[in-house]
């Protein structure tokens, strides 16, 4: 194996790599928050790495985006106002507005440049950014939802880079406790969870701090990343209301196309692997 035809992400911790076969590096830059990467790959079209890190592919981003966004929106009971922190590829954006309830979505992502580049190199994840109801801001996201007034929002999706350099304090108690304070009465975060296979400690440290600070409701959901450390990947909904049902009749009629979500993968995405409930007590 040639490296140099090879993007390759190690993870040390678990011993593994995943690795795609490159045409060509397009782009490279160090913005003023992370390093950012373009690359043409063989088999799976653009692919976005950020601090050596893989974000997004062509080929299998609707996974992730489609799975961060809909079973939360399936589950509150009337999603009007949604934020996304992070997200700057604008694959999240586009998943939630789909839903004719959201009147308004705010993706709030630090680094301009992320959104810049997918605009250029991903324009099928940007094609809603126009729609009247979007709004894109670059500012920190956690500054943003400290300075926001209580009930501001419905829904607060998490879609981050791993939890360090700037995404490091959107995985703090503080943030989670920000966001309780502006959520409406039945509000929920969703928040990219990483891999259960890998980090099960961090997923317990973000279970514990979302029920410390007094969201009484958690739900992990699983779903397959192939691009992600593991290929195996999960988000986390943390709420003031109950999880245990969804709107299943309005996923069911769901008046827009998905290439992966749909009423039975959005119940089968819930069912809980059983190291997972031992080690949660559920
Ligand atoms: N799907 C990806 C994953 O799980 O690996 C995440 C993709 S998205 C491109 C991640 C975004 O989070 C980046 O654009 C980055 O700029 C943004 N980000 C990191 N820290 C942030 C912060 N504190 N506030 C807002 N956005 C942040």
């Amino acid at each position: 194996m040639n490296p140099s035809e090879w993007f390759t992400e190690q993870v040390p911790a678990a011993g593994s790599a995943f690795s795609l076969k490159i045409k060509q590096k397009v782009h490279e830059e160090q913005s003023e928050f992370q390093h950012l990467e373009i690359y043409e790959t063989e088999t799976f079209g653009n692919l976005m790495v950020i601090d050596g890190c893989t974000m997004v592919s062509t080929r299998d981003n609707f996974f992730y985006h489609e799975m961060m966004s809909h079973p939360a929106l399936y589950t509150h009971p009337d999603p009007k106002r949604v934020w996304i922190i992070g997200g700057g590829d604008c694959g999240t954006l586009s998943e939630v507005l789909k839903h004719p309830s959201v009147e308004q979505a705010v993706q709030i992502d630090i680094d301009e440049r992320v959104t810049r580049l997918a605009e250029i190199y991903f324009p099928e994840l940007c094609e809603s950014n126009n729609d009247p109801r979007a709004e894109l801001k670059f500012i920190d996201g956690i500054k943003w939802v400290k300075d926001a007034a209580p009930d501001s929002v419905d829904i607060i999706i998490v879609d981050s880079t791993d939890p360090v350099g700037p995404a490091l304090g959107l995985f703090s108690e503080d943030f989670y406790r920000d966001c309780f304070n502006c959520l409406s009465e039945n509000g929920m975060i969703v928040q990219q969870s990483e891999s259960a296979l890998y980090n099960m400690t961090l997923i317990g440290e973000m279970r514990n701090a979302m029920s410390v600070i007094g969201f009484n409701h958690l739900q992990t959901l699983f779903f397959p990343q192939c691009i992600y450390p593991s290929g195996w990947w999960s988000a986390t909904i943390a709420s003031k209301a109950d999880l245990t049902t969804f709107r299943e009749q309005d996923s069911a009629n769901k008046p827009f196309e998905t290439v992966y979500y749909n009423v039975d993968i959005h119940k089968a995405s819930l069912a809980q692997p059983e190291f997972f409930k031992n080690a949660f007590g559920l």
